[in-house]
């Protein structure tokens, strides 16, 4: 272990920028030379690539964390701390907003990477009584919604089923001083149906095998997963790596210290088990059956009337003028309202979570502050089938994807043009076209699908893949159907769209997708879930209960992507980009042609480049100067002459050689700044 904490570390290049060629294959045999010494780190100048070992490293405890603290960035061998440090240290100097991107496939370390870094700011920020409370409350926030929104998939026995974005508020002395956690688009789904080989959110599993005896019969839960339909569907109810007596233990205790609402909320998580357990009679109209053995506990955990939740179960109610009319289910539509019903709850439950988290995290501290977001959403994913989920989530990281050209390859190269750096322009392939592809108004695929949810009368999923290929069978990242069936490898099922996207091509299966994105819930069922004692805000209430059509799935979704590019776009970028090192996840294993793949489609060679040839650091001359001046007798405590002489003066002052840095129209370049994060002390001196 001791080679990879050594200040020198003499396996492999540290910083990809230090290669002697930009080939691919030269990057590949650095990343294996540093993978075969449990080396899981490089840099990419101020970016981190960071490749999953499968296994227990022994590089992330206090003693590092102490390592790393306020140390310059390229002084000690690359590590997570660092960037973390770094971005925490250039938030203090430049009093500035940060967010740290972390991307991936689906089990390449995304959520590791987000609680490695969430665990250093717990140790690294100075801190006081009352902070530590909020602190703590972040650090409890992680378990607790692991438990209620990540899952077992086939790519990631832990896998994250919603997105999450938090920022970390720092006051002007750098203590953490609040949080503020926005979840996207939990994978509701999960709750009443699995694939073959997956669970269903962990929470269920963890109550069932941890919750004392007294608890369980409380609930009326037999300490059996079997014993419940909606644990039962994807056949691994017991994953030999998790351990769900333990994760309830610290699950539990989380709650316990953050929630006064805990014994109702296991109510809640039961009733969800109980309702999956109701069957209905198999004549054509609906009936339930066991009515009062298995409705009894949903309904007294819930607390809502009897008569309402069966009428509910096995009725249609219209509404015509002043008159009700009910028309009984079918044993089909029963079953779609019980799992209607079920999903609501879940998602209702995890949205209260993550509000009362909130509340819990919040900043009482009114200066000013600033903040540093940290990223951790799904990743791409590709299984033998695909669905509107995986639809969704492989959109998000298209976004993403843009996110990163956007800021990294485009912008900067876009500045050296305007700034007359003189530059060799790096090609590189734009998502863009992605994008809209699936985005575009009136004529991307979400609003072709809003177009079939929205349309009266005959609209199935199969009309729509017929709009598709209608309106978008020409796209060059659109298979359809037709084209497919001429191609002599890889046709698709009828029923089958393919898409191909930045990281891959990946086959939709069309079934669900209108149901998934009109999201409907029969007017009687949201009726008793109104009724429920569950944990809802007035005003969230009101948005549930009103009668108008909700906006689409997708198109919330979509919104809700677009709002978060626009947080992340006002603030100072920073990368960990995480590889996937084997599919079987095996320790130490490393894929080649899996690794090249995600190499080729993360951009990396292109990032490379680019950082290659540019500046780490820009900033406009008036603000270098107003920043660093006191760093030069010459500036300090004026400067009199134009802004750019003074800056040419201090960086000279500064030991910067001339090919260590370019002055352009309004700002200064600096290939690497590594002088500047040190100005604390600096300070001090003048
Ligand atoms: P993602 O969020 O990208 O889907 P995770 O962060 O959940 O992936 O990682 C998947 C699994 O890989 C983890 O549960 C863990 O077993 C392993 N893993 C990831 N990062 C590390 C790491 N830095 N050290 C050891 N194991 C890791
Ligand atoms: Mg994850």
């Amino acid at each position: 272990m001791e080679g990879a904490l050594t200040a020198r570390d003499r396996v492999g290049i540290q910083d990809f920028v230090l290669l002697d060629e930009t080939t691919e294959v030269a990057f590949l045999s650095n990343l294996q030379k540093r993978f075969s010494k449990d080396l899981i780190y490089t840099y990419i100048g101020t970016s981190l690539v960071s490749i999953n070992p499968y296994k227990q490293l022994d590089i992330y405890n206090k003693k590092l964390m102490e390592l790393y603290m306020g140390v310059n960035f390229f002084e000690l061998p690359p590590h997570i701390y660092a960037l973390a440090d770094n971005a925490y240290q250039t938030m203090l100097t430049e009093f500035n907003n940060h967010f740290i991107l972390i991307s991936g496939e689906s089990g390449a370390g995304k959520t590791e990477a987000s609680k490695k870094i969430l665990q250093y700011y717990a140790v690294s920020c100075p801190s006081t009584a009352l902070l530590n409370t909020v602190r703590d409350k972040m650090l409890m926030s992680i378990p607790v919604l692991e438990a209620f929104g990540n899952a077992k998939t086939l790519k990631n026995n832990n896998s994250s089923r919603f997105g999450k974005y938090m920022d970390i508020q720092f006051n002007s002395q750098g203590d953490a001083v609040g949080g503020h956690i926005l979840n996207y688009l939990l994978e509701k789904s999960r709750v009443v149906h699995q694939n073959h080989g997956e669970r269903n959110f962990h929470i269920f599993y963890q109550l069932v095998a941890g919750a004392e005896d007294d608890l369980l019969h409380q609930l009326g839960l037999e300490r059996d997963c079997q014993h419940y339909k909606y644990l039962t569907q994807g056949e691994c109810a017991i994953v030999s790596s998790i351990n769900d007596r333990n994760d309830w233990k610290s699950v539990k205790n989380a709650l316990l210290t953050d929630l006064h609402s805990v014994q109702h909320l296991f109510g809640i998580v039961a009733s969800v088990l109980h309702l999956g357990n109701i069957q209905f009679g198999s004549d054509s109209k609906a009936r339930t059956l066991t009515y009062s053995l298995i409705m009894i506990f949903p309904l007294q955990l819930l607390g809502v009337d009897a008569h309402s939740l069966h009428e509910g179960l096995t009725f249609r109610k219209l509404e015509a003028k002043n008159d009700q009319v009910l028309t009984p289910f079918t044993v089909d539509h029963a079953i779609y309202a019980r799992d209607a019903l079920a999903k609501a709850i879940y998602g209702q439950t995890f949205t209260w979570l993550v509000n009362t988290i909130n509340e819990s995290m919040e900043n009482k501290d009114p200066s000013k502050k600033t903040v540093i977001g940290l990223l951790d959403i799904y990743g791409f994913e590709v299984f033998y089938v695909n669905s509107f989920e995986q639809f969704c989530i492989n959109y998000c990281n298209e976004k993403l994807q843009q996110l990163f050209i956007q800021l990294t390859l485009k912008a900067e190269q876009e500045e050296y043009e305007l700034e007359d750096i003189e530059w060799e322009v790096v090609q590189f392939f734009n998502n863009r076209i992605i994008c809209d592809l699936v985005e575009e108004k009136h004529k991307g695929i979400i609003s072709i699908l809003d177009e079939e949810c929205l349309r009266p009368g005959d609209a199935t999923d199969l009309t729509f893949l017929e709009r598709l290929e209608e309106k978008i069978g020409n796209h060059p990242h659109f298979v359809s159907h037709k084209l497919a069936d001429k191609m002599t490898r890889k046709t698709l099922e009828r029923g089958d769209f393919r898409l191909l996207h930045y990281a891959g091509e990946v086959t939709y299966c069309v079934v669900g997708f209108l149901d998934k994105n009109n999201d409907l819930i029969y007017r009687n069922i949201k009726d008793v879930s109104l009724q429920m004692n569950i944990f809802l805000s007035c005003e969230a209430r009101i948005a549930f209960s009103i009668r108008r059509r909700p906006e689409t799935v997708a198109t919330q979704f979509k919104s809700s992507l677009l709002k978060l590019t626009e947080i992340l776009m006002a603030k100072e970028a920073w990368y960990i980009r995480c590889l996937k090192s084997n599919e079987s996840k095996h320790p130490g294993q490393f894929d080649e042609a899996l690794i090249r793949h995600q190499v080729k489609y993360l951009g990396l060679m292109e990032h490379l480049r680019v950082r290659r040839a540019g500046f780490a650091y820009r900033r406009k001359f008036e603000v270098f100067l107003k920043r660093y001046k006191p760093l030069c007798p010459a500036t300090w405590p004026h400067w009199r002459g134009e802004p750019a002489d003074g800056v040419e003066v201090l960086v000279q002052h500064l030991g910067y050689l001339p090919n260590e840095y370019k002055m352009g129209r309004t700002k200064i370049f600096i290939r690497h700044p590594r002088t500047l994060y040190a100005t604390e002390d600096a300070f001090d001196k003048y």
